[in-house]
Parts: structure tokens; sequence; C-alpha cells
């Protein structure tokens, strides 16, 4: 049975972006329901990573300290080569946090959805589960959901946050998904499970290898640890339908160094994920259905942005919500709509591409990885370029966005468009 009151929003999809989103409206004084097609609101996976930018957006929402507190903040994040183990490059987070004003933590997937979650209580969202959407429909004020029992639900404004295999994406835009034959393994485990294993407790480490690549980091105040192993998958190049078996996993970290291999034999092995994303679109408002998170813009994981990106959609569209309403007026909500799609779009597509660029580097094989081995000793451990525009404070308007880095030009060469 439908709740009989007509909410402002309807947010379709209760996972990190979609409950962020519900927060952040209701925290403006709209009336706000969640539909989650799972019986029980929950995240599957292990660890995320959250930069600055989106810390910043916890802290205005008073939600960072509970972060702190569930999370870890690493004191280096260390990208090694995968095969002799060599250190290539480093950030100190320490020094990136006074740089940007916010830390960057990390924290189980399931610790910062319940810290959605208990927000969305507080704030008054309703949340409601077993509630699958199958169509959407637009109407003379607002828009339509069609439920799987066929019952319908409306409202002003319905945003669609059910992630990569959007049905809403499917039909508003129509497009694939893009396999990158690239599979995820992960696994959390207690820290003791792998003090022997020569790990660095305290960093982000990522292992970049010949098209396979090893993150670790410690979760749960330094209690357990996660790991994430990531490779191409010999099965999914040759066109096979069941692809990214554990068999796969092992055959591609056997030439690997002593800290990878060891950890390769605690990853779970009853679950993987294949690797997608999407092309970018431009469009991700269509009348009052608006798209927001994987639904609209999934990445390959490489840049750690996924959900941050999400976070980050939901701040933006209320912020633009609060500022163009007159108080005692209903929300201008196609003005608002407009100016969340003027600016995430074109941010989100920059992060997109450039996940995929950073895949293709991290992946590289003979001469070409000895090549970039070089090029990121060279770089000095202060040095922002490639992350200022990321990090830094999320943009209201496109004039706001940062522009991306651009390689400073040989002397006498004319400058270079900036990265489009
Ligand atoms: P989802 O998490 O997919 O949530 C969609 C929700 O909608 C689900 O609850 C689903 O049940 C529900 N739903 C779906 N269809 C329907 C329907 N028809 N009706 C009702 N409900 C529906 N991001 C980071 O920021 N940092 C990281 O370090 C990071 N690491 C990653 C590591 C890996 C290996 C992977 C695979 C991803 C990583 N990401 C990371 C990306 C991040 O996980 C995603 O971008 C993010 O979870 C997307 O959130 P979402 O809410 O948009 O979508």
């Amino acid at each position: 049975m439908n709740p009989p009151t007509t909410p402002d929003v309807l947010v379709v999809g209760g996972g990190i972006g979609g409950l962020a989103a519900a927060f952040a409206l209701a925290r403006k004084g709209l009336g706000v329901r969640v539909l989650e097609r799972a019986k029980e609101f929950g995240e599957v996976g292990a660890g995320l990573q959250l930069a600055p930018n989106c810390t910043r957006i916890l802290a205005d929402y008073g939600l960072l300290d509970e972060a702190r507190e569930l999370g870890v903040v690493p004191a280096g994040m260390v990208m090694r080569d995968a095969l002799d183990a060599r250190e290539l490059t480093r950030l100190d987070l320490r020094d990136l946090e006074r740089r940007y004003g916010y830390p960057y933590l990390v924290i189980h997937r399931s610790d910062l959805h319940g810290i959605f979650l208990r927000a969305c209580r507080r704030a008054g969202v309703e949340l409601l589960t077993d509630r699958t959407v199958v169509d959407y429909e637009h109407t003379e004020h607002g828009a339509r959901v069609v439920l799987e029992d066929g019952s319908a639900e409306h409202a002003p404004l319905v945003i669609a946050a059910d992630g990569l295999h959007s049905v809403a994406r499917r039909k508003l835009v129509g497009d694939e998904v893009v396999s990158s034959d690239y599979v995820a393994y992960r696994a959390a485990v207690p820290i003791e499970r792998v003090r022997e294993n020569g790990i660095a407790e305290h960093d982000v480490t990522v292992y970049v290898g010949p098209r396979c690549h090893f993150v670790q980091y410690a979760l749960r105040g330094g209690e357990m640890f996660n790991q994430v192993a990531v490779f191409e998958s010999p099965k999914a190049k040759a066109g096979e339908a069941d692809w990214g078996t554990p068999d796969e996993l092992d055959a591609a970290f056997e030439a690997t160094c002593d800290t990878v291999r060891t950890g390769i034999p605690l990853m779970w092995r009853d679950r993987w994920w294949q690797m997608m994303d999407r092309d970018p679109v431009e469009t991700w408002v269509h009348g009052r259905i608006a798209l927001l998170g994987d639904a609209a813009h999934p990445p390959l994981q490489y840049m750690a942005q996924g959900a941050i990106m999400a976070i980050e959609d939901g701040w933006v569209l209320a912020e633009h919500v609060a500022r163009l309403t007159d108080e005692g007026e209903l929300p201008p909500w196609d003005a608002a709509l407009a100016a969340y799609e003027a600016v995430r779009v074109e941010h989100c597509r920059r992060v997109q591409s450039t996940a995929r660029a950073w895949g293709e580097l991290w992946h590289l094989d003979g001469e070409a990885r000895l090549q970039r081995n070089a090029v990121l000793r060279g770089r000095a451990v202060d040095d922002y370029a490639f992350t200022d525009w990321i990090y830094g404070p999320t943009a209201l308007t496109p004039d706001q966005e940062p522009p991306m880095f651009t390689p400073v030009p040989l002397a006498g060469a004319r400058p270079e468009e900036p990265a489009r």
C-alpha cells in the first residue's frame, strides 16, 4: 500500500547516491520519499576512499565526525609497481588535508551507507524498501513511477539513483553499458591476517602492473584490512560469457611481487565485479526526471570518485533548489534542474574519461611500463597539479569548475588547448 501523501521528491534507489540526495533535499525542508528495490537497505562490498571533495560535503552535513570515527585517515597514498614493488609516487595525505582543508579518509561502504541512512531518518525522509520501479512517465506537474506490483507514485521531481543498470537510463537515454573486460575481487579481513604480508598498515597502497592492479588499506579504525584485486580477463577478451572467474584471478597475479601474491588467496571468491562504465551523455534531466549517481555517470573506479560524484550531485541539486526557492513558494524545479545539469555533466564527463585513461596507464606492460614508472618517479610529492581540479570545492556553477591539469608547454611551442 502506498503512503497517502505526495512527497516533493521521489528518489528511486537507496544506495549511497540516492540516500545522500534524499538527505540533502530533506535538510532543505523538502518532503522526500525513497523507493528501494531490495528488501533491506544496505551495501555490498568493502572499502571506499573519500577524497576531500567529499569530506568537505560531509562536514557541511555535520556527518564528518561520524565518518572519521568509523573510518581511517591514512598517512599516505602510495603507488608501487606490482612486479618489483618499487615506489613510483606518493601523496602525503596530511599535507593534502592542509591543502584542501578536509581529510582523505577510507571507510567501509556499509558504514558510509549507514551514516546516510541514519541522517535520512533524522531528517524525516520516508524510506521504503521492497519497491521495484519498472517504468517512468512524465505528468503535467512532475513525473510518475510505476512499480512492479502495478501501483504508481508521483511527485513534482523524480530522481533516478538506480545505479549502473538504471531502468530510467534505459528508458530516457537508451545506451548500453561498456565492458572494460576487467574484473574486481574484493576482501575485507581482520588486520591480523595480513600483518606478516609486508603491508603498509597506515597507507593506501596501489600496486600497478601489466593488465592488473591491487589496492590495500586499513578500515574500521585499523581493525580490518581492505584489498581490491583487479585484472583483465582473458575469457572476456575471447568473448566468453562466463568471465572473471577465480581461476583467472590466480593466473593474473602469478608474476607479481610477494606482498601482492600473498594477498590474493584472501580475496572473496564467491562474488566478483565485472568492471563496466558508460559513455558520458550530456542530458541527465528529462522533464522532471533527473538521473543521479551511477545512473547518470558510472565511471571505471580508477579515480575512486564514483560514490563521491553521486554525493556531490545531491549536494549541488539541493543547494540550487534552496538558492532559487523564495520563502513560502514552491521550488522552481526546472530552474534548479537546469543549474544542476549545467555544472555536473561536464565535471563527471571529465572524471569518467580520466578514469578510463588512468586505467590504461596503470596497466601498461613492457617499455611503456618502464617509461610510466620513470615519469611517476619524477613527480614531486607536493605537486598537486593533477588533483586540484578534483579535490577542490565542488563547483555549483560552470565558471567555478577549475581547469584540468594541462602540461607546461615546451619553450617556443603554442600552449595546448585545455583538455575537453
Ligand atoms: P548504486 O550503489 O548502484 O545504488 C543503486 C540503488 O538503486 C541500489 O540500492 C539498488 O538496489 C537500487 N535500485 C536499482 N534498480 C532499482 C529499481 N528498479 N527500483 C528501485 N531501486 C532500484 N567510489 C568512490 O567514490 N570511492 C571509491 O573508493 C570507490 N571504489 C570502488 C571500487 C570498486 C571495485 C567499484 C566497483 C566501485 C567503486 N566506487 C568507488 C564506485 C561506487 O561504488 C559507485 O559509483 C557508487 O556506489 C554508486 O552509487 P549509486 O547510489 O549511484 O548506485
